[in-house]
């Protein structure tokens, strides 16, 4: 029996886990739950799985959630409450799935004690991937990805007897893009789309700012970053195609020139189930891939004039530093703006550039140089 902390337990991914916990109850156990404001649900995920302690970051969520928690659960509070949560002891897996650089403490809370952190959320890794990494080699805490196109890499090179680590016979790493709404829409306008249509996702139904990152691309710039540090390779041996079909998840070329590839219906249960069960694998109770059904697939090479954020993610990178921070903190920022019909699709990347072209990068930053740097870029964000 693994036990297992859900923080962002109310999210597409935190409600996905839970279902996955609930198709094994013999080998998976909850034993904490964090919710930045829907304490409602989180008192009623409690209940289900037999909960005793909740987090609530909203200091004002979570004095409303400790009036009417039942006796016996305990309610934890603000960012302190998050990190206890992420921190608890006898704990085999935490999942981040909090949005945003909000995962980023949580994340390096669980790691710097050795524990496991199944992570959705990769703004913590575009962050501040270094330090993070760097606190897992120390403890011998693992990251497992529950990314669907990272799961895949992880399955392709943990099948072929290569993990994390040592991926010297790898050649590259193809990440795998839907496109999003737009990709394959040549003729739509990016500086005129709406939000609805930017929300409007063919294949995944997700969270409000992946589902805008991946119209931008920017998430596939963000999981390019992603991939560099959970797989340890430069950034040179990270490419991406387009799959509209997201059937293929991912692909690890190796030095012979053999492909692999992990298949699977695009539902984000399987990478969730395999990051809690590895590396064991599990009947569970997800849809079977019909690929006589499906027909045919088709990969082809992205438009990288039309989305300039797949560029603009390497480059962050390649300057290192504080500069993926700057990047990451800009674009959440600049997704919020555009949800809020204050700025175009386009403006998205033009905003991330313009504060990035402004920032003083800190080479090896420590973590508080990596929040400085993220208040830094959100501040003069704010102020435009
Ligand atoms: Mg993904």
């Amino acid at each position: 029996m693994k036990k297992i902390v859900v923080l962002g337990s109310t999210g597409s991914i935190g409600e996905n886990a839970l279902k996955v916990v609930d198709s094994l109850p013999d080998k998976l156990q909850v034993v904490a739950l964090a919710v930045n404001t829907n304490y409602e649900r989180v008192l009623e995920q409690a209940k289900q799985f037999g909960v005793k302690i909740v987090a609530v970051t909203d200091p004002v969520k979570a004095a409303e959630c400790a009036k009417v928690a039942p006796a016996g659960v305990e309610v934890l509070c603000g960012d302190d409450g998050l990190e206890a949560a992420a921190a608890l002891d006898d704990v085999d897996i935490v999942v981040c799935a909090v949005v945003g650089m909000a995962g980023l403490k949580p994340t390096m809370a669980a790691v710097s004690r050795g524990t496991d952190v199944a992570i959705a959320t990769k703004e913590a890794l575009v962050a501040a991937g270094g330090l993070v990494t760097e606190a897992c080699k120390k403890t011998g805490a693992s990251l497992l990805p529950i990314d669907s196109e990272h799961s895949a890499l992880f399955q392709c090179l943990t099948t072929a007897g290569r993990a994390t680590n040592g991926v010297s016979n790898v050649k590259r790493l193809i990440l795998t893009a839907s496109g999003g709404p737009f990709a394959f829409k040549p003729d739509v306008d990016l500086e005129r789309v709406s939000v609805k249509e930017a929300l409007n996702h063919p294949r995944w139904s997700m969270g409000p700012k992946v589902t805008i990152d991946s119209a931008t691309m920017m998430n596939k710039g963000l999981e390019i970053i992603e991939a560099r540090w959970l797989f340890d390779l430069s950034l040179d041996k990270i490419d991406v195609i387009l799959h509209p079909e997201s059937i293929v998840h991912s692909l690890v070329e190796f030095v012979d020139g053999s492909m692999l590839a992990q298949m699977s219906l695009p539902d984000m249960r399987l990478a969730i189930q395999y990051a809690l069960t590895y590396p064991e694998r599990y009947a569970g109770d997800l849809p079977a891939l019909n690929l006589a059904e499906m027909g045919n697939l088709h990969f082809s090479e992205p438009d990288m004039d039309r989305f300039p954020c797949l560029r603009i993610a390497r480059e962050a990178s390649l300057r290192g530093g504080t500069m993926p921070t700057v990047m990451n903190a800009a674009n959440e920022v600049a997704v919020a703006a555009f949800l809020a019909e204050k700025i175009s699709l386009a403006g998205i990347w033009r905003m991330v550039e313009n504060i990035m072209e402004r920032h003083n990068v800190i080479d090896n930053p420590d973590l508080a140089e990596v929040f400085a740097a993220d208040k830094w870029a959100r501040n003069i964000m704010i102020k435009r």
